[in-house]
Order: structure tokens, then C-alpha cells, then sequence
């Protein structure tokens, strides 16, 4: 049996698969230079795995304190080799990717200092580390107050408005590389270098962090290459391959980890501590899949956006725009039609595939989202997941596929399921 009848088995319009069928094959070129990136990405990390001397015995974990855990130091040690940072933070005991952000942030400001963002509003669930949104416990509770340099019309840095934001008391420049849910475009680490170079120019001491989640193994290079102190992830993105069930990263310089380490657990308590419990066969596993799989991903939201850009929805970035993240936003223009885009890649899922997605309250978002995965790991976005804060103009952000079969499976089956609805209609 060829594949393709095996699309029709399993209810896919005839019509839709010959259509996606034939975006895929104007899509060879493309994907052959992310193979090249994903290539690059493997030898970087397996590199990394071997610096840092992994062996049988770092595949256990300890318990309790968690002192003497030889895997989580040598995953550590590997993380810090591929970010080429002098130290490195990976936990089990960071749940996500916000807690890594708000321990980095907490861990490096100080009563009275400034934190500013010169690119732009950051990712929701900051608002609230920060205090943009008034919460119980955020970085504004504390006396660190927030700026904030909005990019210009064009999408260009404000340089000149980045410059008069920067005074003694800022001490922390924070970089989203991502979207995330905004409509501005995703930086590259070379881009994110420039504005560390000229924060850096006016004010030497700065802490440039990069909040890098959706951007590892995306290019040749991270943020770390080109000056930021620290970058900060989530392992149920990229960096945790799919295999990771739980935990975060910040790689960085050796007193910003110190300092996260102790906010992390307590002051005193620092790095020694923090058992890996059963974890580190899947952390270093996981990162050891991380570039082929974040290019299964990468390779899902082109042919996302090739396939619906031409059945006329704006996408975001558009089809042939080179990518910085694994992020594809389409706008779908009507709460009903993103339904039926979600309910297409829940019903292409491994896991509760028989369930339909419906828009709800979500802590740390503002406004309803609604969310679409069927992921072993619940909430995983390298998983194929589509989320979306059900707000105008309703634009979907589609992400992962831990294989590009499935990624693909799932793109179609959105596409099927809006199309059977009547939301498209093929040329
Ligand atoms: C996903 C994401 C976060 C938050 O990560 P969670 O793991 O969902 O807490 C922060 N910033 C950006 C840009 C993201 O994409």
C-alpha cells in the first residue's frame, strides 16, 4: 500500500491529500537546508555529550539531596559545551519554561533595579513575573521596576529609544527570540547579538538574557554565541528532544548560574544539590534527538504555512521566510474556523485523539486559549500542539511534531477538517 491511499483510509478528502501532496514536493530544497542546520546541530551536541565524558553510569539518578549526581553535572557540562557558556543549569525541578524565565529574572535583579525589554512586549506569562499585570509575588512586588522599548512601525530595533531607556539602574536587558503570541517577527541569535552589543556598548555591567524558547537548534548558532549572558528554555520544547518529561535551562555565565541556582533551591543550597531522580537517561537522551527533531518541527510549520498561505490565510512568518523558531501563526478570522484547524491536529494525535479541543481559562494567559495536543507529556509544544487566546483576528500558533510524518499527518488533518467544514476551498 502507498502512503498516500493510506491518507484516504484514514479519512483524509482524496482532494486535500493530492493538494498537500504537491506542496511537499515544491518543499525539497527548503528542507534539505534544514537537514544541513539539523546536521550542523547533531555534531554540536555530540561533541558536547562527549566533552562532558557521559557514560553508563550517568544514565541513574539520586535521590534525596541529590548530592553527587554524576549525570545531571555531565548533562550540565554538555549543555554548557553546546551553548558555549560557562555553566549551565538543567532540572527536573524547573516545571516550565516560565519558571526557568521568572528563576533567571528573580535570581539576578535586585530591590530598585531596572529590567528593560528593547524589543517589545514579552511573552504573556512574563506579565505576570514581571508585574506588567498586577500578581501576587512579581518582580514589581519586589521593587524592580520595567521598561520597555517597543520595536518601531517597520519592525526595526529603536535603537535610539533603546539608548535613552538604558540608566543606572538597569541592570538587565531582556531579549525575547521568539513571538511567542504577538504578530511581530521571530529575531536570529546574530540579530539578538546586535542589541546585546549596543546595550552592551552604553552600559558594560548590563545582563543581557534571552529568553530562547522555540529557537534552539533552529540555526548554526544561539544567542549564547553572540554575547547574552544567559538564555533560558524550556525542555517540553525544543531542548528536551520529546523525551524530556519535565524541566528547564539557563546556560549562561558562572555567577548568573550561582545566582540561579540559590533562588532555585535556597541561598547556601546551590548547583551540589537537586536530585535527578529517574531523569537523566531522558534529559540526555532527549537533547542527544533535540536537532533532528526540532527539524521535523521546523520542517511542520513550513509546510503549514505553504499549504494554508495558498488557500489564501495569512500566515506568520509567510512560506518562505527563513525560520528562527519552530512557532507557525495562520490567521483563521473566525473563532469557528480555529476550532476546527484545533480539532483537526487533536484528532491527528497519538494521545486522546478522540477528544475536541474548546477554549477555556488558562493560568498566566488573559484571555481564553484554546489547545490542541495529544502529547505524551501533557503540554508538551514540541509535541504537534496548536494553541490559541481566542481573541481577533484568531490566529493559531502551530508547533512541534516530533516526527515529520506525524507533523505532516497533523497539518493535513487541520486542513481536512476546515475544509470538510467548508472554511476552504481548493483552487
Ligand atoms: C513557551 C514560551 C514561554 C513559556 O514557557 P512555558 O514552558 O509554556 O511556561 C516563554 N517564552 C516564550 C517565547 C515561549 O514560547
Amino acid at each position: 500500500m502507498d502512503y498516500r491511499e493510506m491518507y484516504v483510509e484514514m479519512g483524509i478528502s482524496k482532494e486535500v491529500v493530492d493538494y498537500s501532496e504537491s506542496v511537499v514536493k515544491s518543499l525539497e530544497e527548503r528542507f534539505k537546508k534544514i537537514d544541513e542546520i539539523a546536521e550542523l546541530n547533531q555534531l554540536k551536541v555530540l561533541a558536547a555529550l562527549q566533552k562532558a565524558g557521559i557514560s553508563e553510569a550517568h544514565l541513574t539518578g539520586t535521590n534525596g539531596y541529590g548530592h553527587n549526581d554524576m549525570g545531571r553535572d555531565a548533562l550540565e557540562e554538555a549543555y554548557a559545551a553546546y551553548f558555549h557558556t560557562e555553566d549551565a543549569l538543567v532540572r527536573g525541578q524547573i516545571i516550565c519554561g516560565t519558571h526557568a524565565l521568572a528563576i533567571a529574572l528573580q535570581a539576578n535583579l535586585r530591590p530598585g533595579d531596572e529590567m528593560l525589554s528593547p524589543v517589545g512586549k514579552p511573552y504573556d506569562t512574563l506579565e505576570e513575573i514581571i508585574g506588567i499585570r498586577e500578581s501576587l509575588g512579581s518582580l514589581k512586588e519586589f521593587g524592580v521596576k520595567y521598561r520597555q522599548v517597543d520595536l518601531l512601525p517597520d519592525g526595526c530595533f529603536d535603537w535610539d529609544g533603546i539608548r535613552n531607556a538604558i540608566n543606572e539602574k538597569t541592570r538587565l536587558v531582556e531579549i525575547q527570540r521568539s513571538k511567542g503570541y504577538s504578530d511581530r517577527r521571530s529575531f536570529s541569535p546574530k540579530e539578538i547579538g546586535e542589541i546585546i552589543r549596543f546595550v552592551k556598548s552604553i552600559k558594560p555591567d548590563l545582563i543581557c538574557m534571552v529568553d530562547n524558547c522555540y529557537g534552539e537548534f533552529v540555526c548554526a548558532e544561539e544567542p549564547s554565541d553572540f554575547g547574552a549572558d544567559m538564555v533560558v528554555g524550556s525542555l517540553i520544547k525544543n531542548p528536551g528532544g520529546g523525551l524530556a518529561p519535565i524541566g528547564g535551562y539557563i546556560a549562561g555565565t558562572k555567577a548568573c548560574i550561582e545566582r540561579c541556582a540559590v533562588r532555585l533551591y535556597a541561598p547556601g543550597l546551590g548547583k551540589e544539590q537537586g536530585p535527578s531522580l529517574n531523569l537523566n537517561k531522558d534529559l540526555i537522551e532527549g537533547f542527544f534527538l533535540a536537532p533532528t527533531v526540532t527539524a521535523s518541527a521546523e520542517k511542520s510549520a513550513i509546510l503549514a504555512a505553504s499549504l494554508f498561505e495558498k488557500v489564501g490565510f495569512s500566515c506568520h512568518p509567510t512560506a518562505d521566510t527563513k525560520r528562527m523558531d519552530i512557532i507557525q501563526a495562520i490567521t483563521l478570522g473566525s473563532k469557528e474556523a480555529l476550532l476546527a484547524f484545533c480539532e483537526g491536529i487533536q484528532a491527528a494525535a497519538p494521545v486522546d485523539s478522540f477528544v475536541r479541543p474548546e477554549a477555556d481559562d488558562m493560568p498566566g494567559y488573559e484571555d481564553k486559549v484554546v489547545m490542541a495536543a495529544g502529547a505524551f507529556v501533557q503540554g508538551s509544544s514540541i509535541e504537534l500542539s496548536a494553541d490559541a487566546p481566542i481573541r481577533p483576528p484568531f490566529t493559531v500558533y502551530f508547533q512541534g511534531g516530533l516526527t515529520f510524518p506525524h507533523g505532516k499527518y497533523g497539518v493535513i488533518k487541520a486542513l481536512d477538517t476546515m475544509y470538510k467544514k467548508g472554511f476552504i476551498k481548493l483552487l
